[in-house]
């Protein structure tokens, strides 16, 4: 009988020989095998146990294999595995209710998708349609998701292999006060001065011919760039100015990850339109959705909308969506998170920071935090260029996982982003394998 050893080599040789990976030069991959996960824990191929501080690509906010999702799961593939769109079906209809029941206020009509980058492409389509323009606006350092649409809007280097035709979109810089495209030195002036570049852009675009600005709420892997008070409410503004749609993309930022139900809480902003996905239901099944507001609803309420997919609202994923929800609300998980935010990991972090001269910058609210690694405090050189990744990056990583701790990284930037439900103990667990880590390999540089 073949042991679990031999099931890890064939697993591992058939992916090598079969599958092709997102995102990578396949002959140069040596991926992880996973045998076993549970909560905010997984264990490799080689039986270690690992932190899980990346809730994989920040999705898995419930951690692993939540009892409740796996049940609900198992209970709708026992009564209607999948049925078509068209359809009423009881696990999608309390799925939107229960979306739109945490939405900001009038977002109340859920068009399902299969994920973030499907959401963001029909938001763009639901507003051009609606406006009768085509621009769309986004920032620089943004990722909206691996489609054409979607990655031509997103803006981080993914986007630059793929940039092959006019798609309309636009880009902007949003605020960042660490490495200011405005030379501010402040919230406030970075606030202004970013709402005063963006003024200015959307009146040289002209803003009549201009159908959306699409932004994270909080920008993701681009850097967990917490903006400024008030920058969001001041692009709304720009909008109302004008009649541009604004789309808030909260498919990483949403569903507690900020310590709100949504980012856009922060600001006390409502969008024209909201993406989500990932923690929709902790990604057990393929889900993601727009949540639309009412005058475009009424737009699509006697001419059809030109869109659709085969497998929207699925049952399984939206029975996982709705057991993902309803544990958010019995057990508070939004409160956890923002507790964990300022009890745990911002205190947590800063400790770390004034110990490890490596750390330019600790950012972030929730369970949604990055460190900006620099070579030098002063000039900010970052540990790892713009795009790429250095040996002193690498060094970081590989002594994470000899502590124990699977790190999430993005060029110079270390992101904390556990599953919301990770317990205040294991985050301090998991703080103390990352202070070990950049020590062993801050010596080893
Ligand atoms: N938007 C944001 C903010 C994301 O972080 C991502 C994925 O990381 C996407 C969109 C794309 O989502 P998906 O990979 O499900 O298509």
């Amino acid at each position: 009988t073949p042991t679990a050893h031999d099931d890890v080599a064939r697993a591992y040789e058939l992916d090598r020989r079969h599958v092709f990976h997102s995102w990578s030069a396949q002959a140069k991959l040596d991926p992880m095998v996973v045998t076993k996960a549970e909560g905010s824990w997984l264990w490799d191929g080689d039986g270690n146990r690992l932190l899980d501080f990346t809730s994989q690509l920040v999705f898995t906010n419930l951690g692993h294999q939540h009892p409740r999702i796996v049940r609900a799961i198992q209970e709708q593939a026992a009564t209607l595995c999948t049925i078509a769109p068209s359809t009423v079906n009881s696990a999608r209809s309390e799925a939107a209710r229960l979306i739109a029941s945490h939405t900001p206020d009038g977002l109340d009509r859920i068009f399902f998708t299969n994920g973030g980058a499907d959401a963001n492409e029909h938001a763009i389509r639901m507003a051009r349609l609606h406006t009768g323009r085509q621009k769309v606006l986004s920032t620089y350092r943004s990722y909206h998701g691996g489609t054409q649409l979607a990655i031509n809007v997103t803006g981080d280097p993914r986007r630059w292999a793929n940039d092959t035709a006019s798609t309309g979109t636009v880009h902007f810089f949003g605020p960042y006060l660490y490495r200011s495209a405005f030379s501010a030195t402040t919230e406030a002036e970075e606030c202004e001065r970013a709402l005063a570049h963006i003024d200015q852009v959307v009146a040289l675009e002209g803003p009549s011919t201009i159908a959306a600005i699409v932004l994270e709420s909080i920008p993701g892997t681009a850097g967990i760039m917490v903006p400024p008070p008030g920058y969001l409410r001041g692009v709304r503004e720009i909008c109302d100015r004008h009649g541009i749609m604004l789309v808030a993309d909260e498919v990483m930022s949403g569903f507690g990850r900020s310590g709100r139900w949504f980012a856009v809480e922060h600001d006390e902003v409502v969008p024209d339109l909201l993406t989500f996905a990932k923690g929709v239901n902790s990604g057990y099944v393929p889900l993601g959705g727009v949540a639309i507001s009412e005058p475009i609803y009424r737009t699509f309420a006697e001419r059809p909308y030109p869109g659709g997919l085969t497998y929207s609202g699925h049952p399984l994923a939206c029975a996982a969506a709705v057991a993902t929800i309803e544990v958010m609300e019995e057990e508070r998980v939004v409160e956890h998170a923002a507790a964990l935010g300022e009890e745990v990991f911002g205190p947590g972090l800063e400790e770390l920071a004034g110990r490890h001269d490596w750390i330019g910058e600790v950012r972030g609210t929730g369970v949604f935090w990055a460190l900006e690694l620099v070579a030098d405090r002063k000039t900010r050189e970052p540990l790892a260029p713009y795009g790429g990744s250095s040996p002193e990056m690498a060094a970081v990583l590989a002594a994470c996982r000899a502590e124990g701790l699977l790190p999430f990284a993005n060029f110079n930037r270390l992101h904390v982003v556990p599953p919301l439900t990770i317990s205040a103990e294991e985050a301090r667990t998991g703080l103390g394998m990352l202070d070990r880590a950049l020590t062993r390999a801050r010596s080893d540089a």
